[in-house]
């Protein structure tokens, strides 16, 4: 089989793995650029005309604006457009559809990975890899019976679905929050389990939370504090409060209790995880990883969240650093950290 070689294997195209590729590009840095889906993929199944919680300028990437014609926040949609403005803008060749399947050192300093995309095995040999794979990868999962039925999604789609239908919410942050909302604006019959006993009004934005409790709070959206789901059904979620379980009556079932860091990659490359977040081991002033060779950005640098505090706005160094890196300078100096992430 044909071994492609390159300095670098950059895996991921998110925002800062694009971010990433336009500063390997223009240091003139030979690299290939690989990802499982499309560019932008985990921002894509966010519903439609969804606004960030991010300012425009702290998710602009390689120096390029990022403007709104209505100055508010960027939407899913123009964010994804902005991204793939920026890969015609640079000229960038991302492999998109092209999974990372292997990670193995070489004898001496090369790493060769192997990509599955359908068209069948490919191999490269790239003396550094940069793993820009994201913290977002797939949802966490109940594990009660029903959760895979088809009105069941831990994807919030467009609110239209819901219309006039009943629709039981579980989680209680700004995903299952915003959901509730735009769900309920849209005509749809909302309710909400949370697994404690009251919101945790600090965690969730505060342009939303007065909304959430007013309607809490007249009833016209239903809440099921201190409740667990058990089992789901066709038509009802059966609900677990301390001894007691009854049944919700659910059209359709929305499970937004957060994401999980795919960290296949990692592992394969024997990157160090620590802690319950399992989050990658590296250097603050190289981004690399414990394995020499192999660096980590992005959001992929916190593992798997509980608390977030690694969003795309406080990411945007790791791409200076690892250039840095890769070119023998320092590090760039630390930035301040940003007193109040909007994400
Ligand atoms: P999250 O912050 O991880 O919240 C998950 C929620 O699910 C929490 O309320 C948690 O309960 C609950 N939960 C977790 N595991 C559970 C289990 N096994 N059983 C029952 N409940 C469980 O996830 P998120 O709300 O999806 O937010 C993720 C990130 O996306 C955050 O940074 C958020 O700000 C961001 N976000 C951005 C936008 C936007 O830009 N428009 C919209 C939504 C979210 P506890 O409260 O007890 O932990």
């Amino acid at each position: 089989m044909q071994i492609q070689e390159t300095e670098v294997a950059l895996v991921g195209a998110g925002p800062i793995g694009l971010e990433m590729a336009v500063a390997l590009k223009r240091g003139g840095v030979d690299y290939v650029h690989l990802d499982a889906k499309q560019v932008g993929y985990t921002i894509s199944w966010f519903p439609p005309q969804t606004r960030f919680f991010s300012s425009n300028d702290r998710i602009a990437i390689a120096g390029v604006p990022l403007q709104t014609d209505d100055q508010l926040k960027c939407t899913r949609e123009h964010y994804l457009s902005y991204l793939r403005s920026i890969v015609q803008m640079f000229d960038l060749k991302v492999n998109t559809y092209e999974p990372v399947v292997g990670i193995e050192r070489e004898a001496g300093e090369s790493f060769v990975v192997k990509t599955k995309p359908a068209a069948g095995l490919r191999v490269y040999r790239a003396r550094k890899v940069i793993l820009a794979t994201g913290g977002t990868d797939h949802p966490r999962r109940l594990g009660i019976p029903g959760q895979d039925l088809p009105h069941v999604s831990h994807y919030f789609q467009d609110p239209h679905t819901y219309f006039q239908r009943k629709v039981l919410i579980v989680g209680g942050k700004n995903s299952a929050v915003e959901a509730a909302l735009r769900c309920h604006h849209a005509g749809a019959q909302v309710s909400l389990s949370y697994r404690r006993n009251q919101l945790p009004e600090k965690s969730i934005k505060y342009w939303l939370l007065p909304e959430i409790n007013g309607l809490i709070k007249t009833g016209e959206i239903p809440n099921y504090f201190d409740t667990m789901p058990i089992e789901i059904g066709a038509a009802h979620v059966k609900l677990r409060r301390s001894n007691e379980t009854f049944d919700v009556p659910a059209d359709f079932v929305l499970l937004l209790i957060g994401y999980e860091q795919d960290n296949t990659l990692f592992k394969l490359a024997r990157v160090e995880l620590r802690g319950e977040c399992g989050a990658p081991a590296f250097s603050e002033q190289t981004m690399e990883t414990n394995v020499p060779g192999i660096y980590v950005i992005g959001t992929a640098v916190g593992g798997t969240q509980d608390k977030y505090r690694v969003f795309i706005e406080n990411c945007h160094v790791h791409v200076e650093r690892v250039i840095n890196a890769l070119q023998g300078a320092a590090p760039p100096p630390t930035p301040e950290p940003l007193a109040a992430p909007e994400s």
